[in-house]
């Protein structure tokens, strides 16, 4: 097992299935371009033995589907039900939520148990003017599949100050009212947001959002795994909200997270554009691969941030958010 002098290890796996998403948001796609996939994408057997050597190579327990948008991707089907025989143990999928009716088969068929559904309004114009695409009624009712079905469900927003800070708590009612837990996640220096200044105008940080809750719950501070991202609160009788505080709380330092690109790339840290090919390793047969890729490995630990987030070039939707 690789492990840095702050003792983390690589225990989450994140795998963009593709770049190509039916969104352009307008905080994570450049150039409001929607579909556009990287240039040579793995295939889903060369992304089902990737993940295979990282689990022997790096000690992988958790796996994260995520892109683009994984469900848009016709490997999603023959990859879902590969990787739920791996022997980890968790997989979830973070999907913008468009196509969870169109893949109600394979998503339920696959019995994968979690869910997180990235959702940034519940009004009907502002969802069109940010994620530039798609249908709030579609997504609500692809949820609504989900939960009905047992489904543990989270729900991602960005919390932008120009965009829809007014839906802080719209976003949080709802999510109590359904049982969902609601994941603010501060929005992240990077890709465009990196050349100009609408980072610094949106970004809209836990203080405001706490502030905001608190008038009109009480809530307390409650436990989250050592390597969870999220601060966890705890509305007594009412249900659960996390915080993804990059900014306010960074959680380098106990970071565990690995990322392979839908083209084959690792890598450590969201914070560094620093990649590693392992495109080449994937042809190797396993006992030469797994040996191959522990240098790979220990270049992507030693890639991460020590403190905190500073902000990079990278787009979240290519490394795999
Ligand atoms: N298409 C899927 C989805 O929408 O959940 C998966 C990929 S998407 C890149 C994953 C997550 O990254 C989404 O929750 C999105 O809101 C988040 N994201 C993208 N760019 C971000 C940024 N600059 N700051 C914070 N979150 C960001």
């Amino acid at each position: 097992m690789i492990v840095d002098a702050l003792g983390r290890r690589f225990r989450n796996l994140r795998v963009s299935l593709t770049a190509a998403c039916n969104y352009a948001c307008t905080y994570c796609v450049p150039d409001g371009k929607r579909l556009q996939a990287a240039t040579h994408e793995l295939s889903a057997d060369e992304l089902v033995y990737a993940v295979r050597l990282l689990v022997d190579a790096a000690g992988i327990e958790k796996l994260r589907i995520t892109g683009g948008e994984p469900l848009l991707s016709p490997k999603f089907d023959e990859f879902l039900p590969r990787v739920m025989d791996l022997g980890l143990s968790d997989v979830s999928i973070t999907t913008n939520g468009q196509l969870i009716q169109r893949k109600a088969d394979v998503l339920l068929n696959s019995n994968v148990r979690r869910i997180n559904v990235s959702l940034d309004t519940l009004d009907p114009a502002d969802f069109r003017n940010i994620a530039r695409s798609g249908d709030l009624a579609t997504v609500l009712a692809g949820i609504e599949m989900l939960r009905a079905a047992g489904l543990k469900i989270k729900i991602n927003m960005v919390p932008m100050r120009t965009r829809n800070a007014d839906q802080i708590m719209p976003m949080l009612n709802y999510c109590l009212e359904q049982g969902f837990e609601l994941r603010f996640i501060e929005l992240m220096n990077m890709g465009h947001l990196r050349h100009n200044n609408q980072y610094q105008v949106d970004f809209f940080g836990m203080e405001e959002i706490l502030e905001i809750i608190g008038g009109a719950y009480e809530f307390t501070r409650t436990d989250a795994p050592y390597d969870s991202t999220a601060v966890r609160y705890e509305i007594p009788g009412a249900g659960n909200f996390g915080i993804i505080a990059n900014e306010s709380e960074p959680f380098c330092s106990s970071c565990t997270r690995l990322r392979l690109s839908s083209n084959g790339f690792l890598y450590g840290c969201l914070s560094n554009t620093a990649n590693h090919d392992i495109k080449p390793i994937l042809q190797m047969p396993e006992h030469h691969a797994i040996a191959q890729l522990q240098s790979s490995l220990v270049r992507a630990l030693g890639d991460k941030q020590d403190l905190s987030f500073k902000g990079e070039v990278t787009v979240m939707k290519f490394i795999g958010g």
